[in-house]
């Protein structure tokens, strides 16, 4: 059956020793409680995959935030998915909004990058969510169906295997403002019927789908509990040990 699975956003927040200490913060009091059941992953800037890898070794395990499509080459400033596997990393977020949104990601770009973060051992956590727009609009199901068709349903039914999905409306990061438990479930539920339609019923069983947008210490229970929340893909409570620790615990 598919995994709880708490995944942190730090985006490009905390220094190394910033990024370290936190670390400590967080083993220390995740050693108080240990859980077994939910994988953690901890999305942390190119410069910190080596020593957070190390550093977590036993309590989390690591994501790069991003990933080059290519393979190698003369990309300056791209980190490559081999490059980010030799780190100790075992994942990659692909799509985030703010990605798509600041360096205009498109979903043939994102097809490649999963392609290679697959090719390269790495799983990916593939982000998708729709505008306060398109929403109001009702256009959120169609939305959400082209992104997972343009990007992930060519994938063999193995590959599919090593996607997790992270279902981030856009106007809920960072803003304060959750979707509804009601809602995620919704779109959860949603989304694993076309992995059903495009797969079939066991790919979708399997497949582990996030939430992501504001998932704080009093929200999170309510959203996990709902039937097709597998857990969360959280930003801003993940820069907090403490508020990070009661997120894990909120299955
Ligand atoms: C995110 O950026 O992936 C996210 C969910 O951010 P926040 O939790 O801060 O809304």
């Amino acid at each position: 059956m598919r995994r709880k699975i708490v995944a942190g956003n730090w985006k490009m927040n905390n220094d190394l020793f910033e990024g370290n200490k936190l670390c400590g913060d967080l083993k220390e009091i995740m050693s108080k409680k240990p859980i077994d059941n939910v994988d953690i992953i901890l999305g942390v800037p190119y410069t910190h995959l080596k020593e957070t890898s190390q550093l977590m070794d036993g309590f989390a395990r690591v994501a790069a935030q991003d990933c080059s499509s290519h393979q190698k080459g003369a990309y300056t400033g791209e980190v490559s998915c081999s490059m980010i596997h030799s780190t100790g990393a075992n994942y990659v977020i692909v799509g985030h909004s703010e990605r798509r949104m600041y360096h205009n990601e498109l979903s043939s770009d994102l097809l490649k990058k999963i392609k290679s973060a697959l090719d390269n051992n790495l799983k990916v956590i593939f982000c998708c969510g729709e505008s306060l727009d398109q929403r109001e609009s009702n256009l959120h199901f169609g939305h959400i169906e082209r992104q997972l068709e343009e990007s992930l349903f060519s994938l063999s039914a193995t590959e599919m295997k090593n996607i997790i999905i992270a279902y981030e409306p856009i106007w809920a990061i960072g803003t304060g403002v959750t979707a509804s438990s009601d809602q995620a479930q919704e779109m959860h539920q949603y989304i694993r019927l076309l992995i059903k339609n495009n797969y079939s019923q066991e790919i979708a069983d399997g497949c582990s789908i996030l939430y992501g947008g504001s998932c704080k210490p009093n929200n999170a229970s309510e959203i996990f509990s709902k039937k097709d929340v597998d857990g969360g893909l959280i930003g801003g409570a993940s820069l907090n040990a403490k508020d990070f620790y009661h997120i894990i615990h909120s299955f």
